[in-house]
């Protein structure tokens, strides 16, 4: 690529937001030669999220998910420029970003503004706590690697500090009660890395505490996994039972201390009982919540007053009451649930969309000038006038742009003891299957999704490394 970033006059500034799944599938594709392109965000890297769960225990190594933002924009073939800030505020009247860099190191310039013609937002979503007390305060999400590391270390601070010296039995037991809450694929999976970890590896070297640890599964529904079919959560459901997973349903967590969850059961008579449980980890996974940015942006455009989950978008990914901003993924709502399958074939079709869009315009340009050149050179009427019609033929055709269409590849879910859940549609067929070769076909499936191939290898050695040598359970 052009080393230098500099931004062209004559092409518009497309300002992306985010380096999640929707932003880096729409750079992908992008033709970044067709405009001026910068990305902001808080985040110099994608991660590939179905692997994060995998990160908690140490069967994947964080940085193996990991793609460094520089590297995947050097591939591109016009420069793009990558600023390290958290957008703060977005103001579609003046068509400005403001940004902020919110890391450790800070220089004497930390808060500026972007101006954008067209803007992608693609930030994603924050945790949910539903304003449950003492969730922020107490608990460990999982959504970011920071989280993941966090997550892997206290593990193995409550396994050092149940087996301190003189330890009470009921202290002993609360800090091995390792608590997840929400029963959606991201506690379903965490809880089978979090019990393959135990019978794999701590039993090993801490056999004194072989009976002691417990994985507790609560969810608010009826069942898990909602989204998969009802043979695939029975068997989700009976094999959590033989890796003694307990899964408590219709059980809602409605406050948090530093010691204790309080969860309201619901029985089949409609009785409602409270009941107070300790525990030393506790992973709080219920799911997605609207981010401040996004929050602002949609209270400044009237025709977003009755959305609540997120951006509105059109079938073209536009924000619904604006002409130049799109969006993409956890922070849009185009009808589909909030996947990185979806996010990422919504960044692939904006990519389409904005090659096209820039294609477009250079031909109504051409038409343009040879429309002048008409009046200019009245000798070669018939030739440019063909030449004309060639034009507006192919720009008929480029402006034929299908509204975006989600294709459902199907929903894959890891479960422990080398064991996964799937619901594939193949060859117009749907397909349910669990059990040790769909945990093959789930770790073929990751593998391939993987972003490039030193992730690929690296994920691979990982495997092969825990898998040799048991996982680490240093506590750094
Ligand atoms: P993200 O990928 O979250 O990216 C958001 C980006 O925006 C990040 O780079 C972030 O740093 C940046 N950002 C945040 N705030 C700002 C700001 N103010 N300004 C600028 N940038 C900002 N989906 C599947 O389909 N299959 C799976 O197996 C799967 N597994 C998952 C496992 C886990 C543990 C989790 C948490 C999610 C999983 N998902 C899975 C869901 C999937 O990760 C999300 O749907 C996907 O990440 C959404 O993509 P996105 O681009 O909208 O957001
Ligand atoms: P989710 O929204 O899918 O599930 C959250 C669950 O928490 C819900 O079932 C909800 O009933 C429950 N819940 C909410 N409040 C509760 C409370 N107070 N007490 C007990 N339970 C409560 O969330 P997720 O699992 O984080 O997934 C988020 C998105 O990411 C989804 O779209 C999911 O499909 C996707 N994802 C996919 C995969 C995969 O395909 N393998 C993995 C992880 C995430």
């Amino acid at each position: 690529p052009d080393d230098q970033f500099e931004p062209d006059p004559t092409k518009k500034n497309l300002v992306i937001l985010g380096t999640g799944w929707g932003a880096v599938s729409l750079l992908k594709k992008l033709d970044t030669e067709n405009y001026n392109v910068i990305v902001i965000s808080p985040r110099n890297y994608f991660l590939f999220t179905p692997l994060l769960p995998s990160c908690t225990t140490g069967t994947v190594e964080h940085r193996s998910i990991m793609e460094p933002i520089r590297s995947i924009l050097r591939h591109k073939k016009a420069a793009v420029k990558y600023y390290e800030a958290e957008a703060t505020k977005i103001d579609p009247e003046r068509k400005v970003v403001a940004i902020d860099d919110n890391s450790d190191i800070k220089g004497a310039s930390n808060k500026t503004e972007v101006s954008y013609d067209m803007l992608v937002v693609s930030v994603g979503a924050e945790n949910a706590t539903f304003g449950i007390p003492g969730v922020r305060e107490h608990s460990c999400f999982l959504k970011e690697i920071g989280d993941a590391q966090q997550i892997r270390k206290k593990i193995m601070d409550c396994v050092e500090t149940a087996t301190f010296k003189d330890q009470t039995p009921e202290e002993v037991e609360r800090l091995l009660h390792m608590v997840v809450v929400g029963g959606g694929p991201t506690g379903v999976e965490f809880a089978g890395e979090l019990q393959d970890f135990f019978d794999q590896d701590i039993k090993k070297w801490v056999p004194e505490i072989s009976d002691k640890f417990k994985v507790t599964l609560i969810e608010a529904l009826p069942n898990v996994l909602p989204m998969f079919s009802k043979q695939l959560i029975d068997y989700t459901e009976s094999t959590f039972k033989e890796e003694k997973i307990t899964i408590m349903t219709k059980t809602a967590v409605k406050k948090v201390t530093d010691k204790t969850v309080e969860a309201e059961y619901t029985g089949p008579d409609g009785k409602k009982t409270m009941q107070v449980m300790p525990y030393g980890l506790l992973v709080w996974a219920t799911g997605n919540a609207v981010r401040p940015v996004v929050r602002d942006l949609m209270s400044q455009i009237p025709a977003q007053k009755d959305s609540r989950r997120g951006l509105a978008v059109n079938e073209y990914l536009v924000v619904q009451g604006t002409k130049d901003i799109w969006a993409t993924g956890d922070c849009a709502v185009a009808g589909y649930a909030p996947t990185a399958q979806v996010a990422s074939q919504e960044g692939a079709f904006l990519a389409r969309l904005f090659n096209t869009m820039a294609k477009s315009e250079a031909i109504e340009q051409q038409i343009h000038d040879l429309s002048s050149s008409l009046n200019l050179q009245p000798g070669n009427t018939a030739e440019i006038a063909k030449e004309i019609e060639t034009h507006e033929r192919q720009l008929r055709r480029i402006k034929d742009i299908k509204p975006f269409h989600y294709t459902h590849q199907g929903s894959l879910a890891y479960i422990g003891s080398e064991r996964a859940v799937a619901d594939v549609s193949w060859l117009n067929g749907n397909f349910a299957t669990g059990g040790g070769l769909t945990y093959l076909f789930w770790r073929s499936a990751y593998l391939s999704m993987c972003f490039s191939t030193r992730n690929r290898v690296l994920v691979v050695l990982d495997w092969l490394k825990s898998k040799a040598f048991g996982r680490d359970v240093s506590r750094e």
